[in-house]
């Protein structure tokens, strides 16, 4: 690219005028980082925009108290966000700051997240969360025996075979720090084929403890994968 006709000197008096690379650019008619490269070979630094006087956008000065205001009138992040010509993420911080509550979002307190806790815990001693009264019950087939042949020895070379690897995540082994689970893939634990059989971390064997619609079929459509490719 030809090299425009206009000395250092005057990017640097214009840049010390205006104080910013893009008034410069467009003073000139060039881009930014013409300005940028020609200020650096005159070996000017750069002002960073709290130098020149500009406030940060973290710094902004807003008059929090008016923006509770308003968001209270408009019960709407965006439209306070508009209004006060800032981000959602900056109103939504003003407003966890002075604990006013948003609209469907809860504002977790010491004592709100303490009631929670509890009534989780008491749940759980009521016997409402176990066995049949469980929401993913499915009529204790947790109880069925493993039939012969489900032995270490098998588990091991289901490891052995996918490399001790999480055929999910494909997490090691050695990172999942105990043995890989063998994994059932149709969740009949008297199909011992292996290709019933798969090896996964801890994390994802938790996972396949729910929808195991959704498992089932991305398993079958990572088996077919692997034997076509
Ligand atoms: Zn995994």
């Amino acid at each position: 690219m030809k090299r425009l006709d206009i000395d250092n000197a005057t990017f640097v008096r214009l840049y010390h005028e205006h104080k910013s690379a893009i008034v410069v650019a467009k003073l000139l008619g060039c881009t930014n980082v013409t300005v940028i490269n020609r200020l650096r070979e005159e070996g000017v630094p750069r002002m960073s925009a709290s130098r020149v006087g500009r406030r940060p956008w973290n710094k902004m000065d807003m008059d929090e108290q008016a923006v509770i205001k308003y968001y209270k009138g408009a019960r709407n992040l965006r439209k306070t966000a508009k209004h006060f010509t800032c981000s959602v993420p900056t109103i939504g911080n003003v407003l966890r700051k002075h604990g006013v509550p948003r609209d469907g979002k809860a504002i977790w307190t010491k004592k709100s997240r303490k009631s929670l806790s509890e009534a989780i815990k008491r749940t759980h001693a009521e016997g409402k969360m176990s066995g049949e009264n469980h929401w993913n019950w499915r009529g204790g087939i947790s109880d069925k025996a493993y039939p012969m042949g489900w032995c270490a020895a098998l588990k091991k070379s289901i490891r052995q075979r996918d490399g001790y690897r999480c055929r999910v995540c494909d997490k090691s082994q050695q990172k999942n720090r105990q043995a890989l689970c063998v994994h059932h893939i149709d969740y009949d634990k008297d199909n011992l084929d292996p290709k019933n059989l798969v090896s996964l971390c801890s994390t994802c064997h938790g996972q396949t403890a729910g929808n195991r619609r959704h498992w089932q079929r991305y398993f079958k459509t990572m088996l077919a994968v692997r034997r076509s490719g």
